[in-house]
């Protein structure tokens, strides 16, 4: 770190809004030797969403998946500088961006503003709750690395509420209905998770309840993961049969108690589900900083679902800012494979945008001295024109993965212009080494190959932190 070169007033500062999958595969790829880059973002780590629903019941430990930010900044050419904040608005009219501490800790100095050149707006989304009651108070997400914390602690805490003495036949039923809202692929892959925790470790450690455990996964449409192709649909729905995982389709969850939740099924019937762990898992939508964002450029930003931008990631109706990411609103899929491709492919713009500064500085120097010929100036000229010639972001999808439990997982992969679909064991081979070999540090993969292993050999820690 010492070795890197200090920041330059002269060169254009470029605020990156995120540490996320679209924030940070800009920022591995960036060449920051033409520009002052800052990071802002309340988590000072990136974190590997995939293989997030494994934490909740302890096949993952959380450190296992993360990786700070500054492991990415250190080993940048020039200084980057990473707040740990919240940006709170952007202004894009006079360029800046006002941020603030909102961790437990703080000094004397907790909110700022500061201008921008060039903004790269990757903040992700938030957990969709339809403003349907009582969501926020009572459900888990499944988001964030301190929700999987939280489902493993209250997983472990209902089930030992159920094994307290003299607990109620009803109520032991109540404790062990674990509710999962959402039949995407979050609420499929948890669902999946908590069935190995209850075959492999529960009933060993808790033999008086844990054939008790239910799972219920509520889905609004007529099948799991609209998104994957029907083979695998069928594949998912038989395996969670066998497993005795209720899919209750066609049916929406209308209110959420504190202990049950209401629900409407296809005939248009009511009726209570009592549960002891609420796991709300039913897409995404727009932050309020990104609702605020759209609400200053109404003539362009009309989108709720996110915000509209061009072929090259720029953000319709302002200037210099480009937006990546779950955040956006695109013919793709909110997903890290959309958001990585996209931040590698904004630090291909900006190393354009680099070069046509350089290029710019080179010129207006050349023509400054009054010596130059005619023939350096053409020359310069020329390599300033390749250098603002972009070509639009193109998207290649690699496929989809999903681990469904009982060591199977379903994996949707294009091949030959085809779809081609497979599930089983081979995929969840196929599964687990895809996320191995795509988790960004040497240090992560060991990390999560020694957590599978230690869970091979000793089970799964059932403690309660
Ligand atoms: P994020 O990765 O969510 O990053 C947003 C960043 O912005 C975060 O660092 C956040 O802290 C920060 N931030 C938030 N608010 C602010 C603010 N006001 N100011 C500054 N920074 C802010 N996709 C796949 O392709 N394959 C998978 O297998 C897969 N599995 C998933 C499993 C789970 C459980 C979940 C939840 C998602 C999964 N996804 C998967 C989806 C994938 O995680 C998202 O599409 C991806 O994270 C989007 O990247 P992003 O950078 O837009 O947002
Ligand atoms: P999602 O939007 O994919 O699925 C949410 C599901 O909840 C939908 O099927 C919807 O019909 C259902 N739903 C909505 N309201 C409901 C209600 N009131 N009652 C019952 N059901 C209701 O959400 P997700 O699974 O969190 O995924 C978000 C994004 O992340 C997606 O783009 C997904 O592809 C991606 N992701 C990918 C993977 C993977 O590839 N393995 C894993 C997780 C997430």
């Amino acid at each position: 770190p010492g070795e890197q070169l200090p920041q330059d007033p002269s060169k254009p500062t470029v605020v990156v809004l995120g540490s996320g999958w679209g924030a940070t595969s800009f920022l591995k790829n960036l060449d920051t030797e033409e520009f002052n880059v800052v990071v802002v973002s309340p988590r000072n780590y990136f974190l590997f969403t995939p293989l997030l629903p494994s934490v909740t019941v302890g096949t993952l430990e959380p450190r296992s998946l993360i990786q700070p930010t500054r492991f990415i900044t250190r080993h940048k050419k020039r200084d980057v500088l990473v707040y740990e904040a919240e940006a709170r608005t952007v202004d894009p009219i006079n360029k800046t961006v006002t941020f603030e501490d909102i961790s437990e800790v703080k000094g004397k100095k907790g909110s700022v503003t500061i201008p921008y050149d060039y903004l790269v707006y990757a903040v992700g989304c938030e957990n969709q709750t339809f403003g349907i009651k009582g969501v926020r108070e009572h459900a888990c997400f499944l988001k964030e690395l301190s929700d999987a914390d939280k489902i493993r602690s209250k997983l472990m805490d209902c089930i030992e509420t159920a094994a307290f003495r003299d607990q109620s036949q009803e109520e032991i039923d109540r404790l062990m209905h674990m509710v999962v809202v959402g039949g995407g692929p979050t609420g499929v892959e948890y669902a999946g998770e908590l069935h190995d925790f209850l075959i492999d470790d529960l009933k060993k450690w808790y033999p008086e309840v844990a054939d008790r455990l239910k799972i219920t996964l509520v889905e609004a449409l007529p099948n799991v993961l609209p998104a994957f192709s029907k083979q695998l649909i069928q594949y998912t729905e038989s395996t969670f049969k066998e497993n005795k995982i209720d899919v209750l389709t066609r049916t929406m969850v209308k209110d959420v108690g504190e202990t049950s939740v209401t629900v409407q099924d296809a005939n248009k019937e009511t009726r209570e589900i009592p549960y002891g762990l609420l796991v709300w898992a039913t897409g995404n939508t727009s932050r309020p900083i990104t609702l605020d964002l759209m609400s200053k450029l109404p003539a362009t930003q009309t989108q709720r679902r996110g915000l509209v931008i061009d072929d090259y990631l720029q953000l319709l109706g302002a200037r210099d800012v480009f937006a990546i990411g779950d955040c956006t609103a695109t013919q793709y899929a909110p997903t890290a494979q959309v958001a990585s491709q996209e931040g590698i492919y904004l630090a291909s713009v900006f190393a354009k945008l680099g070069q046509k500064n350089k290029y710019e500085r080179q010129l207006a120097d050349l023509r400054a001295s009054g010596t130059a010929s005619a023939d350096d100036i053409e020359s310069v000229v020329k390599k300033l024109n390749r250098a603002t010639k972009l070509t639009p972001f193109h998207y290649s999808h690699q496929g989809s993965l999903a681990y469904i439990g009982s060591e199977k997982a379903i994996a949707d992969l294009p091949l030959f212009n085809g779809n081609v679909a497979s599930g089983g064991g081979a995929a969840m081979l196929f599964w687990r080494s895809a996320y191995v070999s795509t988790l960004y540090s040497v240090r992560n993969r060991t990390l999560v190959m020694t957590d599978w292993l230690k869970v091979k050999l000793f089970g799964r820690d059932v403690s309660r932190e």
